[in-house]
């Protein structure tokens, strides 16, 4: 593509955009089960709308825009009542990654603050966590420098924390669990995780990015849910994503601190800029308007009434696929997932076979290894298609019957990756797909 000298009109440039967007995938018809969070239009106008007005503003003056200020502070103030922070404080990100992201460099700026010598003679500060774990603790420790022990779950796909402990070292700064991981949707033992790092002193962090908006509400609707926030006195940090089940636009996240002394690591500070004295929170210098305006606008249109109706409503739609899967004989759902995100296998037929026929049949459903499995996002989108899933489920299912794995295709390429114990040539597989793909 050619920098054009002149300018296109709108019309042919929305035109070539709306051609483009035809091979988008589609997540309006509930056949999508990852990437969007989707729960009705009335929201959507209200998110256009708030998001529109601050197109421009740029949070990264606090004096120049103070109602992105107060939105944002007010956006802090109301998550941190709900997950029981009485001196709990935080920031907006835009997005579950950059709220690990922060969670680890504050950790590791913290436990530094303390003991100067955690870097020294060529070592490194030291995490655990599950292996179940978002990538994004992984990219914490590769940009900050950090060794990481990844602790196997149980049958249960909850963490082993009797593993956890025997991990720790004297590098170790920093304990990590999920409310709830993303794969499976379970909940690692939180209560066990936070007095552990309590015992031994250390900071744990629970990363609620996918739960953090439904748990709170399903506990309400009276469904049994573990303690996992700031009512447990050993978890110091939560990350949670507005822009997933908090349906608010994306690029919208927070993470929350116990107190306002470990919060302190986190910002970032520069005396000498000619530009004038610069500090500034997160990781992003300029900070989108949008989507800080769209999150408060969100929680206070849809209120603890409207986040209830949606995780229940989710909720009962995933537990209406779940009783399903369960009944399809040679299948199984993985765990007992307490959020709409839940994965199943078969110890009959290759999964990843049966991921690759509801392709074929329009159903995107995500493939997941260790073990092989299909994974579902549910939202109140999903509601209207149970049945007709199902049915193509089913009808797959028995069609693969006696079939062994695949030799090709997708199934074949995922299964050969996921098992190939030479994980440096899939780190290298990876890298040459994200290289390769402004290849022309
Ligand atoms: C999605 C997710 C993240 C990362 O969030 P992004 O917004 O994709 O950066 C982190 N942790 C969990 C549990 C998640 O589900």
């Amino acid at each position: 593509m050619k920098f054009a000298q002149t300018g296109t009109a709108p019309e042919q440039l929305f035109q070539e955009m709306t051609e483009l967007q035809k091979n988008d995938a589609n997540w309006r018809d509930g056949k999508l089960f990852s990437l969007v969070y989707y729960m009705d239009d009335k929201l959507r106008d209200v998110l256009l709308r708030a998001h529109e007005m601050f197109f421009y503003a740029n949070g990264l003056s606090p004096t120049a825009f103070p109602s992105l200020r107060r939105f944002e502070t007010e956006v802090l103030q109301m998550v941190a009542e709900l997950f029981h922070g009485e001196t709990a404080v935080g920031s907006m990100t835009t997005g579950g990654s950059e709220s690990v992201l922060m969670a680890v460099k504050t950790a590791r700026d913290f436990s530094l603050a303390k003991n100067p010598t955690l870097f020294a003679d060529g070592r490194r500060p030291h995490v655990v966590l599950p292996t179940t774990a978002h990538p994004a603790f992984a990219k914490a420790a590769d940009y900050f420098g950090l060794e990481q022990s990844w602790i196997e779950v149980g049958a249960d796909f909850r963490v082993n924390v009797a593993a956890m402990e025997a991990a720790i070292n004297e590098r170790t700064i920093l304990l990590v669990g999920s409310a709830t991981n993303y794969p499976h949707g379970t909940m690692d033992p939180i209560e066990d995780i936070a007095a552990l790092a309590q015992r031994r002193g250390l900071l744990c962090h629970v990363d609620a990015c996918l739960g953090g908006f439904c748990l709170p509400f399903l506990e309400k609707a009276g469904r049994p849910i573990p303690k996992w926030d700031f009512r447990l006195p050993g978890v110091t940090s939560i990350s949670a994503d507005l822009h997933k089940y908090g349906y608010s636009a994306r690029g919208a996240s927070t993470v929350l601190y116990r107190d306002r002394a470990l919060r302190r690591h986190q910002f970032f500070s520069y005396p000498n800029y000619p530009g004038g004295l610069y500090g500034s929170p997160t990781m992003t210098g300029s900070r989108a308007g949008g989507p800080i305006a769209a999150a408060w606008a969100a929680m206070k249109y849809l209120g603890r009434d409207g986040y209830e109706r949606a995780a229940t409503q989710a909720m009962a739609t995933a537990d209406r696929f779940r009783a399903a899967i369960e009944a399809t004989p040679g299948l199984r759902v993985l765990g007992d997932p307490l959020v709409p995100s839940l994965s199943f296998t078969s110890d009959s037929i290759d999964i990843l076979q049966v991921c690759d026929a509801m392709h074929e049949r329009g159903w995107e459903v995500q493939r997941q290894q260790r073990p092989p499995s299909a994974h579902l996002l549910i939202t109140p989108n999903h509601a209207g298609q149970v049945e007709a899933f199902v049915q193509d489920l089913r009808a797959v299912t028995k069609s693969l019957e006696g079939t062994g794995p695949a030799d090709s295709g997708a199934a074949a390429m995922y299964g050969m990756l996921g098992a190939t114990p030479d994980r440096g040539a899939v780190k290298d597989f990876i890298l040459d797909f994200l290289d390769g793909l402004d290849a022309v």
